[in-house]
């Protein structure tokens, strides 16, 4: 495993499987690392989220240079704690614990719910919905585990000079990081 100044810099796809850390929404790691490959290749490094720094203000659904934005939000299934009442998916005080979109905190439906056995259910997210606006990072972090975090995804990020998202971070919370170790993963040490 990992140290954990090395865990802090970000890991690579060989640690995050030795590590046995696994995280919603980068599950399509081989294409992945394919496409960070083909994309960021000439870059020796690339921008990321340190989520210890992100503050939640939704810049990241609005200022991303591409139509949807290259950040997501991801589930660390090491710290997540499979709740029936999920405060990041659930509307505060929902009318039901079902997913009836009047009971949903996420705007476009991208974080989905599956049962897993009594009282446990798994929360992932769907990438191509997901437009890294942060609420439910936002309902997980104040009153759940702090399991669902932002990420710069690689497979659709441009790396771009300067990240306008970045520029406009309330958190400062962009960093550049090693194009081989491209992600800071969220794990029950680094919580
Ligand atoms: S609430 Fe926002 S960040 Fe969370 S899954 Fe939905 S679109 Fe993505
Ligand atoms: S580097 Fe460019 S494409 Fe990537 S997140 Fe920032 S603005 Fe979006
Ligand atoms: S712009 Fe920065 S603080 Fe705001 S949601 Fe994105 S990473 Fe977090």
């Amino acid at each position: 495993m990992a140290d954990s100044e090395s865990e802090r810099n970000g890991m690579s796809r060989r640690d995050f499987v030795r590590g046995g850390v696994r995280v919603a929404g980068m599950t399509a790691a081989g294409a992945l690392t394919g496409a960070l490959a083909d994309r960021a290749a000439p870059a020796r490094e690339v921008w990321q989220i340190d989520p210890t720094k992100c503050v939640r203000c939704g810049r990241c659904a609005t200022e991303c240079v591409l139509p949807q934005s290259a950040v997501k939000c991801v589930n660390s299934f090491d710290i997540c704690g499979y709740c029936d009442l999920c405060t990041g998916y659930f509307e505060p005080d929902p009318i039901d614990l079902n997913t009836g979109a009047e009971n949903l905190l996420c705007p476009t439906g991208a974080l989905i719910r599956k049962f897993i056995e009594d009282p446990y259910y798994e929360y992932t997210i769907d990438e191509d919905l997901c437009i890294g606006c942060a609420k439910c990072v936002e309902g997980c972090e104040l009153f759940g585990n702090g399991s669902l975090y932002l990420q710069v995804r690689h497979d659709r990020c441009l790396n771009c000079n300067e990240c306008s998202i970045a520029k406009v971070c309330a958190g400062d919370a962009f960093v550049r990081v090693p194009a081989d170790r491209p992600y800071l993963f969220k794990t029950m040490r680094s919580h």
